[in-house]
């Protein structure tokens, strides 16, 4: 955004003090909806990962790839996307909606920014909404009013926990959120995880930052990362860092720290 000053983000709940988790992605994915606050943090992580703003597309490029093989192979039509993020390209509904119309998304992010400027483009369809909730609260989230308005729990959900749960500190317990959402859910329905991973020295080193500047980014080891999955078994090809997920193009045999800086993985609850 051209100018932090010009509009009273304040009465919008949005802080252009500090940098937020959504609006510092939206920076790294080259978005317009970040301030000068969210920049100059990215900044400090460039000088650790050059490679961040690679790391960001990796990102966006499983979730795409993972949306289409729940639409197409695995054939869900119900996904909650939680901490969906701003509006970029090749969002859940466009991807899963390309593959089958009928599918429904919920889009669930805690930041008032993404309600701000994601309504309207993420809820454009009387399928798709957006619901300003915080993940570390899955009960809420559950019961929901457009949550349940648009999933029926009766059927498969695709549960996306894409980039989100290492925003969540050890003490808020990412692993009773998976466990509530996996609960809620019936047999068929697949939880799609990615995040950062402890998997270089950059990494740990970035972890420093992000705890210090954003307070928040914990970088987790593949074993507690797979932890999460609470023994489903993990869909080929496991938990891999992200470009070696069932990728579109071939992949370089030697990986860079930004290739391995996050790690995903998919798998169905039988
Ligand atoms: N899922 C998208 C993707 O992978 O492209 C966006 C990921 S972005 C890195 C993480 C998002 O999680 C941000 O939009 C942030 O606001 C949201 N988030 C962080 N903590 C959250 C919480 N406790 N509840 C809900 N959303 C949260």
């Amino acid at each position: 955004m051209a100018d932090d000053q010009q509009y009273d983000w304040a009465s919008l709940g949005i802080d252009v003090t500090k940098p937020s988790i959504a609006r510092t992605y939206d920076v790294v994915l080259r978005g317009k909806d970040n301030f000068e606050v969210d920049r100059a943090f990215v900044d400090q992580i460039v000088k650790i990962v050059p490679e961040i703003y690679d790391v960001a597309d990796y990102n966006r490029q499983i979730l795409g790839r993972g949306v289409r093989y729940l639409a197409g192979e695995a054939g869900l039509r119900q996904f909650l996307d939680l901490g969906s993020g701003l509006p970029t390209v090749q969002n859940t509904h466009q991807v899963a909606q390309s593959v089958a119309p009928e599918s429904r998304v919920v889009y669930v992010d805690n930041d008032p920014i993404v309600l701000a400027h994601g309504r309207a483009l993420l809820a454009e369809n009387e399928r798709t909404t957006v619901v300003t909730a915080d993940v570390r609260k899955p009960e809420e989230i559950l019961a929901h009013d457009d949550v349940r308005r648009l999933i029926d729990f009766e059927r498969p959900v695709g549960v996306m926990l894409v980039g989100i749960l290492h925003h969540l500190h050890d003490d808020e317990n990412p692993q009773r959120v998976v466990d509530t959402l996996m609960d809620a859910v019936p047999s068929g329905s697949h939880l799609f995880i990615t995040s950062f991973c402890a998997s270089s020295q950059e990494a740990v080193d970035a972890e420093v930052q992000y705890q210090g500047l954003l307070g928040t980014g914990r970088f987790r080891t593949p074993e507690e990362i797979e932890g999460w999955f609470g023994g489903m078994e993990l869909l080929e090809p496991g938990l891999v860092p992200l470009p070696l997920w069932r990728p579109d193009e071939p992949v370089p045999d030697e990986l860079t720290v930004g290739h391995r800086l996050m790690y995903g993985g998919m798998a169905r609850k039988p």
